[in-house]
């Protein structure tokens, strides 16, 4: 069974139901019924490591480079409670994943901790040896949640934090809520025993001034601070590449204030490129999802709240999960499903975003705070 659909969160588009296609998209997965032994390879030889689990398509922030409150804002239809699957659902495709190779499993969003009882799904997913089940989120509900979470089985939180100063945090957040809130979520989460990393999106004139205080802030704390290249995710957020801070030049700038050393990587297909600093005070991370692409070793697959199975952050299509777990489908068909969407992936977005031959007419992407971030 084949159920593959296009789904946009935009108010003047459909938000969530799966329609049927018409264009086939550059990188759109093809399933087909390939082997189901062993872990899962596709078509350019990439392993399935990683599963990313959007629990919520909702969110109380609303970052104009995500969730602009002129699209998100209250006339916005998020999906039902009944459209969500429910946490058996998401623990019998964990299962089926961690079978074909899966072994990190990452609670995301929209916000995950606005799910009611988080932590009786983490109880739920699988744990083989060697896995990780880690958690995104704002910082803004975790110090109400931290203790909860790690007592069910989360082994670490990358928390989301744009910018130490207040003013400019709160007005990228665009939802009153202040940057003392997310440290106090941060205390909690290590309180807890949670490991914890920082996020921040650096967009040029937004947030570039605070970077090198945001880095100040954590450095020496254990705490590694991950910036991230501003992306062209969905379609709402305004993106044109002049708002992009280069890797590299935020290298330069951290490194005329903290000189720093290049880290090797601890595995292939590590997402930040890791640097330490030289006094010794601990280590950041520079996601380059921009300007230094790396589709080559990407492993992750990602499943909406409403079940859709994506093979790219920038999908244009996805795999109706859900049809098949409400349909009744066995463990083995399951799989097999899941094994055919990752058998027949080429995605390579980032790699193709200059190349307008490639690109042009790809039919519109979707939503980060559907698809999960
Ligand atoms: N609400 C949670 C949070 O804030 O972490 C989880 C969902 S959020 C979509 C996941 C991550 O995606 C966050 O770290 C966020 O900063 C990042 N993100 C969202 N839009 C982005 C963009 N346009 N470019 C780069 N990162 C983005």
């Amino acid at each position: 069974m084949s159920a593959k659909g296009s789904d946009q969160a935009s108010r003047s588009a459909v938000p969530h139901t799966a329609s049927a296609a018409s264009v086939p998209a550059a990188g759109a997965p093809q399933p087909h019924t390939g082997a189901t032994e062993g872990p899962a390879l596709d078509r350019r030889g990439r392993p399935l490591r990683d599963l990313r689990i959007s629990v919520t398509d909702r969110c109380n922030f609303r970052c104009s480079y995500c969730m602009p409150r002129s699209v998100f804002g209250p006339g916005f239809e998020f999906l039902p409670p009944a459209a969500l699957l429910s946490f058996e659902e998401i623990a019998r495709v964990s299962r089926a994943c961690v079978s074909l190779g899966v072994r990190k499993l990452r609670l995301t969003g929209g916000e995950p901790l606005l799910r009611r009882d988080l932590p009786r799904l983490i109880e739920q997913l699988p744990r083989d040896p060697g896995m990780e089940v880690a958690l995104t989120t704002n910082g803004s509900l975790l110090e109400r949640h931290a203790r909860a979470l790690a007592a069910a089985g989360l082994a670490r939180v990358t928390v989301s934090l744009d910018s130490i100063d207040d003013a400019v945090f709160q007005r990228m957040n665009d939802a009153d809520v202040s940057v003392k809130h997310v440290l106090a979520g941060i205390d909690a989460a290590r309180a807890a025993g949670l490991g914890v990393k920082i996020n921040a999106v650096i967009q040029r004139g937004v947030n570039d001034a605070g970077m090198v205080d945001l880095v100040r802030h954590f450095k020496g704390s254990g705490i590694s601070v991950r910036l991230i290249e501003f992306m062209d995710v969905g379609n709402t957020n305004g993106w044109i590449a002049g708002d992009v801070v280069s890797a590299q030049e935020m290298l330069t700038t951290l490194d005329a204030h903290f000189p720093l050393e290049p880290v090797a990587p601890r595995y292939p297909g590590e997402v930040a490129k890791r640097h330490r600093f030289a006094d010794g005070s601990g280590e950041l991370g520079i996601i380059a999802s921009v300007t230094q692409p790396f589709c080559g070793d990407c492993s992750r697959a990602r499943l909406s709240a409403q079940g859709m199975l994506y093979s790219c952050l920038f999908a244009v299509q996805g795999h109706d999960l859900r049809a098949a777990l409400r349909g009744g489908v066995d463990d083995a068909g399951l799989r097999q499903q899941i094994a055919g969407v990752w058998q027949g992936r080429r995605d390579a977005y980032s790699e193709q975003r200059g190349q307008p031959l490639v690109t042009l007419g790809r039919p519109r992407k979707i939503e980060m705070s559907y698809i999960g971030g």
